[in-house]
């Protein structure tokens, strides 16, 4: 399976330096910043700092080295940010089109704050 990704896209250019964004937190593989439109209190990005364009994408091809520090980035990002331990939190992840994914740089969003509602409209 091969994956086109497009080093032009937002998340790259936030990457580069580009384009500023709020920090949390930074490690050797992971970024995690606030989205720039929060959809709840808390509304964070985890991005892995590799080009990937989506979870099956990072699934599939990332080192195991990033897949471990991007994932305990996102646990060390739900505390410093209150929501676990805690209230709790919703990771969620779009992909391709039916996902309706904007940015293609994988990217988990983090949201908590307040009760969420269902996952998904019916
Ligand atoms: P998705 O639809 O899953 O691709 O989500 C893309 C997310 O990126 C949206 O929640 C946007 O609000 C967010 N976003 C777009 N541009 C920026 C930016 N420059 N800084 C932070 N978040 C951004």
């Amino acid at each position: 399976m091969t994956y086109a990704y497009d080093p032009q896209n937002i998340f790259a250019r936030i990457l580069r330096g580009e384009i500023p964004n709020r920090t949390v937190l930074e490690t050797d593989h992971t970024l995690a910043f606030h989205d720039i439109n929060p959809a709840a209190p808390v509304h964070v990005l985890v991005i892995p700092k590799g080009a990937y364009v989506s979870f099956d994408h990072f699934a599939a091809k990332a080192s195991a080295d990033e897949i471990v520090d991007f994932h305990r980035a996102c646990a060390q990002v739900c505390e410093m940010v209150g929501v676990a331990p805690g209230d709790g939190f919703r990771a969620i992840t779009n992909s391709g089109k039916s996902g309706m994914q904007e940015v293609p740089h994988y990217h988990l969003h983090i949201l908590g704050g307040k009760v969420l509602g269902p996952l998904i409209a019916r």
